[in-house]
């Protein structure tokens, strides 16, 4: 009789159903398949920078979109099994378990996720499919070898510019059965009332997107996505995109349905060109590898910067001596979000009026984002720092200025209680001496 082929599908930045080329190819070379999450160790507690990876906005949309991922599941016969474990253990054991001869996953840019897949790979009974799913372009399509990626993001622009980018394939409606094995059951969680902007989920990632390009928004958005404020300023896909509840691919593709539907003008090529930005990083992030959390970036260079507990402190609680910082700082606390004009002056401020070493300020977002993505916020960070993708020198924003031209009223300021709890930057000064 022919034995059964058991494989597992490794489940990480794509909690989705739709446009899943991974999942879509172990369902065509297995007999059983063991769907997992794992929910590492190492990720829970203290990172290098003595913060945890993920706070209570992070961690939830995630369970969330484990919640969406695992109800999907269900429907089509399957199940999701979800660790909390130190990953590399966790699925070794796994595989054991159920005497898996293939597993699958998704093609990772982070450094740290790669080494896990690398040390399961050294089990030579195994064979290992790792597929492109997170990006537009895969690396056969793109024009150039990855160690040739372009030194900027405009260069890369132009090489990729007319480029067509991969096709959505269609939503998964079977999957081959679980194998019988004992796991204890994923409970997911209530669907309750929705409190909070950000609900993680791939259903609630789609009907983000359906509801933006059914809406006359895209056909302004060059205008207004700069804005630090507002909902209907930006697509707002950033937290579906990054857990992979929403396909990049499909984004592109329902904007180009819009532009058949409607018009293609300016602002709607320019949601494009936000979306290479992010396509850049998750390159820019596989080629750099470790580098992208280096001091001195992919430049080598020293910023003149270093680290001072107390102003680290005071920009994560908002109470900087600058009150468009503080209020950026307390809705990124509150929401796990900022817009992209509110990331620059918080990680200017940071690494220019605090002496901030950047890492700290990027470790944080990893903790604080629901978007959190590692390439684009790594690499974002080392853009801004001076150590990065840019031919400038490094970014300084004036916060005066940027508060008179994104915040002239004071309106966003006062929302988010930046002018309350203002203090100096240092209580003591070099000698240790108390100031004021
Ligand atoms: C210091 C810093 C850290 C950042 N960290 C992250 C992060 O961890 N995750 C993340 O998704 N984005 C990050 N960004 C980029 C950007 O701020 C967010 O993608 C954007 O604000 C999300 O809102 P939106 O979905 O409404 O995007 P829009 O402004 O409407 O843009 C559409 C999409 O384009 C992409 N995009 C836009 N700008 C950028 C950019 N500069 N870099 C990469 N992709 C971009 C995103 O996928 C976004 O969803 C960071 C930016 C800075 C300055």
């Amino acid at each position: 009789m022919k034995q059964k082929k058991t494989g597992v599908f490794w489940f990480t930045n794509d909690l989705r159903l739709h446009d899943n080329p991974a999942l879509t190819q172990a369902k065509l070379l297995v007999d059983e398949l063991l769907c997992v999450y794992v929910i590492d160790q190492p990720w829970q507690s203290a990172s290098l920078y003595q913060q945890p990876h993920a706070d209570r906005n992070s961690r939830r949309f995630l369970l969330e979109s484990l919640s969406d991922l695992s109800k999907s599941l269900n429907k089509i016969g399957q199940r999701l099994i979800v660790l909390e474990s130190e990953a590399t253990a966790a699925l070794s054991n796994l595989l054991k378990k159920v005497d898996a001869s293939v597993v699958f996953r998704s093609e990772s840019v982070g450094w740290y996720e790669n080494r896990v897949w690398e040390e399961l790979k050294k089990n030579r009974h195994i064979n290992f499919h790792s597929v492109d799913t997170r990006t537009l372009f895969t690396t056969n399509t793109l024009p150039f070898d990855l160690a040739d990626l372009p030194a900027s993001f405009t260069q890369f622009k132009n090489k990729v510019g007319d480029l067509e980018p991969s096709k959505p394939i269609p939503t998964l409606g079977y999957l081959p059965p679980a194998p019988m094995v004992d796991f204890p059951e994923f409970k997911p969680l209530a669907t309750g009332s929705k409190n909070h902007a950000f609900q993680g989920g791939e259903s609630q990632g789609l009907e983000i997107l359906r509801d933006y390009f059914s809406s006359q928004k895209p056909l302004s958005y060059k205008e207004v996505r700069n804005a630090i404020d507002g909902w209907d300023n930006s697509c707002k896909f950033s937290p579906w995109l990054a857990n992979g509840c929403l396909s990049v691919r499909q984004v592109v593709a329902s904007l180009a349905d819009y532009e058949k539907r409607n018009e293609a003008n300016e602002s709607t090529y320019w949601i494009y060109f936000e979306i290479l930005w992010r396509e850049f990083f998750q390159w820019y992030a596989l080629k750099n590898g470790v580098k992208l959390f280096s001091f001195t970036g992919i430049k080598n260079r020293k910023p003149l910067t270093s680290f001072y507990a107390e102003r680290f402190q005071k920009w994560v609680n908002g109470t900087t001596p600058y009150p468009l910082v503080n209020a950026c700082m307390n809705e990124l606390r509150e929401t796990g979000y900022l817009s992209n004009r509110g990331r620059q002056i918080v990680a200017s401020c940071f690494a220019n009026e605090l002496s901030m070493d950047w890492r700290y300020g990027a470790a944080y977002f990893e903790q604080a984002l629901v978007d959190y993505d590692v390439g684009s916020n790594w690499g974002n960070w080392q853009y801004l720092a001076g150590v990065g993708a840019d031919t400038r020198d490094k970014r300084r924003f004036n916060l005066e200025k940027q508060s008179h031209q994104f915040d002239p009223d004071g309106r966003y300021t006062r929302k988010w209680g930046g002018d309350k709890g203002i203090q100096s930057l240092d209580s003591v000064d070099a000698a240790d001496w108390p100031i004021g």
